[in-house]
């Protein structure tokens, strides 16, 4: 089911705060009192007996009048929402938006819509504009998380630009998940400075991960996708600074047109010079933001780029990388070449088209980004 993680259509049935709040959906209504004033209790039936002490109350069919404060009728968008979700209500807006999905591994936290890049096929375009807003609701929604969640992804924008707010954002998910593992996009470039660097390290999180992305062996033609004069020497030194203090990194290497060419010489150069990153990811194109406005300049068939992809693959194996494929479906790709496809899109945009049904290897396939319908590959055919 596609889930859209920030929908209108709450409808308020009594009075409601005006502010918006954040607070973790239960479906037992039995709790202890005293654990009950930050959540929202959810009931699925007709509703006539609300316990007390909810923070608010949130209903799938209308109620009976006399409904206490704060109860609210969720929208046909809300309806994926469950126990142990955690959502930002807009009372005035009417919309609900899940910060968190008790039943998903796709949870991501888009901590700033700023960034000090402007790639040519940014997927998320960014704005200069005080979103600060956004790390306080992530703020109040991390100690609402059951300590079970497997992975939480933070993205942007530009995490760094947080600087110091990031690092106490990652000291945040340290105490309150110690056992759940994150995964921060970077674009690296603030982590030319030693001492934020540093500051990350020093955070001791025992399962964090950052992903940057490098999209060539030339500064140049890096620079010129990241439209950032200067951004490799930034974004390298920064790669070095953070493994210099054990943070674990992945490479992110995107494919169209403009990195496509030099494919093979970025991963020599990386299986030289970078041998000790944690993971490289190459990765496919997501037809959304610049990528959908540059699609013509930027869209590659990928049936037509399998040799210089097994290439890059081949010799990154060979040098000992973990190496993957993402955002591939298997059969444009090399067969040989099977063994390195992921999974890799977000459960909440991820779609296999009418061909898929029949597919006997659909359960191992990725499939497609929703987004893909505008173009997709001449290979899509269905394994009998
Ligand atoms: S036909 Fe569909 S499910 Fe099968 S490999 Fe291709 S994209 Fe995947």
């Amino acid at each position: 089911m596609l889930v859209k993680l920030s929908a209108r259509g709450l409808r308020a049935l009594s009075e409601t705060s005006r502010a918006p709040f954040v607070a973790r959906i239960t479906e037992t209504p039995a709790l202890p009192e005293a654990a009950r004033s930050k959540l929202l209790l959810l009931l699925s039936g007709e509703a006539s007996d609300f316990p007390p002490g909810f923070r608010g109350y949130l209903l799938r069919q209308a109620a009976r009048p006399l409904a206490p404060k704060d109860t609210y009728l969720l929208g046909a968008d809300h309806t994926y929402l469950r126990d142990g979700d955690v959502v930002r209500i807009d009372p005035v807006r009417g919309t609900v938006s899940a910060l968190y999905r008790a039943n998903s591994r796709s949870n991501t936290f888009l901590v700033t819509e700023r960034c000090d890049n402007f790639c040519v096929m940014c997927s998320q375009p960014p704005k200069d504009h005080d979103d600060g807003w956004l790390v306080d609701d992530i703020e109040r929604a991390i100690p609402l998380i059951s300590p079970d969640a497997t992975e939480i992804g933070i993205t942007g924008g530009e995490p760094a630009l947080l600087g110091e707010r990031l690092v106490r954002l990652l000291v945040l998910l340290r105490e309150h998940l110690p056992r759940t593992g994150v995964h921060v996009l970077s674009n690296g470039r603030r982590f030319s400075d030693a001492g934020f660097a540093r500051a990350v390290g020093d955070v001791r999180h025992p399962d964090l991960m950052i992903g940057i992305p490098l999209y060539s062996d030339l500064a140049e033609e890096h620079d010129y996708v990241v439209q950032a004069k200067g951004a490799f020497d930034e974004t390298v030194r920064g790669i070095l600074n953070l493994k210099r203090r054990r943070v674990r990194v992945e490479l992110r290497f995107v494919i169209h047109r403009e990195t496509v060419e030099r494919m093979p010489e970025f991963a020599r150069f990386v299986a030289k010079n970078l041998t000790f990153l944690d993971h490289v990811a190459l990765m496919g194109l997501e037809h959304v933001g610049f990528a959908r406005t540059n699609l013509e300049a930027l869209w590659i068939d990928p049936v037509d780029y399998q040799r210089p992809l097994r290439e890059a693959v081949l010799t990154l194996d060979r040098a000992g990388m973990a190496t993957s494929i993402y955002n591939h479906q298997l059969c444009v790709l090399d067969p040989t070449l099977h063994r390195f496809a992921r999974k890799s899109i977000s459960d909440w945009k991820n779609v296999y088209v009418e061909v898929c049904q029949t597919c006997r290897r659909k359960e191992e396939c990725g499939g497609f980004f929703t987004s893909s319908a505008v173009k997709r590959s001449r290979g899509i055919s269905p394994y009998g």
